[in-house]
């Protein structure tokens, strides 16, 4: 019998691309074929994102387009999972009647028996589900690189916030379990690994003996080949002096730290419900350059939440001057049914959010150049990740603060004769820099990819 074939859609964050690999391994395990193009599947299944209003409409965008192909062509089942079904099951299933499976968020490792037995329409086990080293994957990354969830649900109450609803509790996965996983993928070739969570500092508070986070690093930065360790999602609150050292000390913790703080107003911090103050942000912020020089600071803010008046924009704006992000993300707050924000009065008008939302923007482009500046000249580690996406005459790669897909690469415009491949490191003097971007010249190589990067498997991604 021909080997049926599937076709994955992930929306969202690298958290939900993780259960797309899940799927994508239980199926590849069983048999199934992966297909590049959707008219080509026999399934297509699309891991949707329920975040806020922006993901939301993107995820029944790619439904409704998915659905026209099932008519259209060759799919005969269409699969919706993720936390859009999570959150609306009923309303989807009576909406939808073109989606022959709903998974819920909880139900990645399900999909094989959805597609392969008689199994219901919706299918939403409580979402206690967390992966081990054994739960079936397959990295859709270079295999040089890759994303490691170290835990999962969150026990945090931000007021805007409704993934508490559609991931459930905290989940820690034990520390050996997320060691042998990643010694898997380093197998496979990982030299950098980013580990994601929905609240990367609370790691392992819900384990039995509550090992931490910095324990955790310490014993990933054993890991034989792996070269790179990333923090994301990290919270601002319980941030312990041991996980700082950590970050410091050890050589393969790459110094860069991605901490969404939200605000910086007391006011608006106390309204998230984020648990912390302005000063308190500062202490922290504060504390990781005077311990970790040189590190590398991405945060996302959100502008407009409920109550916001000019005064509070204008701290936050001051904030950002003064703190000099490397990377930023700004979000317009989105009015979700369900979280605590939504019930608020003065919620701020649409075009108040976005007029806020270009501001702080553009005052983060102009920070930015000057930081983009200060690489001009200096000699960065540099991971190849293969052809410049315009031209294979050029390669590109990323420095340590670039973390993978959301902050910029490295253009190599001179190889200076070395065989360079995808997965090397290699050092790299900055000889130009873009508002992303940076150019350089490869002046040595640090340390040649154990083996030939296989090319990409092609999961389409839309949207962070
Ligand atoms: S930490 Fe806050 S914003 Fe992040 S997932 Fe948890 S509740 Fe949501």
């Amino acid at each position: 019998m021909k080997a049926r074939s599937v076709h994955i859609v992930t929306l969202g964050c690298p958290k939900n691309r993780v259960d797309s690999e899940i799927m994508l391994g239980s199926l590849l395990e069983a048999g199934w074929d992966l297909s590049r193009e959707p008219e080509q599947a026999d399934v297509i299944v699309i891991n949707t994102c329920g975040f806020i209003e922006d993901a939301k409409e993107e995820s029944i965008q790619a439904i409704l387009e998915a659905a026209q192909l099932k008519e259209k062509g060759r799919a005969k089942k269409l699969v919706v999972a993720g936390c859009l079904s999570q959150r609306y099951p009923e309303e989807l299933a009576r909406e939808l009647p073109e989606v022959d499976h709903f998974l819920g968020s909880g139900a990645p490792v399900e999909i094989l028996r959805v597609l392969e037995e008689d199994a219901p329409r919706q299918l939403y086990p409580d979402p206690d589900f967390i992966q081990s080293a054994a739960t079936p994957r397959r990295n859709s990354l270079p295999s040089y690189t890759a994303y490691l969830k170290i835990a999962e649900g969150c026990d945090n109450r931000c007021a805007f916030c409704i993934i508490p609803a559609l991931r459930g509790k905290q989940r820690s996965r034990p520390i050996d379990d997320i060691v042998r996983e990643a010694e898997h993928l380093v197998a496979e070739g990982a030299r950098e690994i980013n580990l994601v969570a929905q609240d990367l500092t609370a790691y392992g508070h819900d384990l039995p003996g509550r090992p931490r986070l910095h324990e955790l690093l310490h014993a990933l930065g054993q890991v034989e080949g792996l070269r790179w360790i990333r923090l994301h999602y990290a919270y601002p609150r319980h941030f312990p002096d041991a996980l700082i050292e950590a970050i410091r000390d050890i050589p393969t913790v790459v110094k860069y730290l991605d901490m969404p703080l939200q605000h910086a107003s007391d006011r608006l911090l106390r309204a998230m419900r984020r648990g912390g103050t302005s000063r308190s942000l500062r202490e922290l912020l504060a504390r990781l350059r005077a311990e970790i020089p040189g590190i590398v600071l991405r945060t996302s803010l959100i502008v407009g939440l409920p109550g916001e008046t000019e005064e509070d924009f204008e701290i936050l704006c001051d904030f950002v001057r003064e703190q000099r992000f490397d990377h930023l993300g700004v979000f317009r707050y989105s009015r979700e049914e369900g979280t605590a924000a939504a019930e608020m009065d003065e919620q701020v008008p649409d075009e108040v959010k976005w007029e806020r939302w270009e501001r702080l923007m553009q005052l983060q482009a102009e920070l930015r150049k000057e930081q983009q500046q200060a690489y001009v000249g200096r000699e960065l580690e540099v991971l190849v990740e293969g052809p410049h996406e315009e031209t294979e005459h050029l390669l590109v790669g990323r420095h340590a603060g670039q973390a993978p897909e959301i902050d910029g690469q490295v253009i190599l415009n001179d190889l200076s004769d070395e065989d360079v491949a995808p997965g090397d490191l290699v050092r790299v003097r900055i000889d130009e820099a873009y508002e992303y971007d940076l150019v350089g010249a490869v002046v040595g190589v640090v340390s040649k990819a154990p083996r030939r990067v296989p090319e990409r498997i092609p999961l389409p991604i839309f949207s962070r």
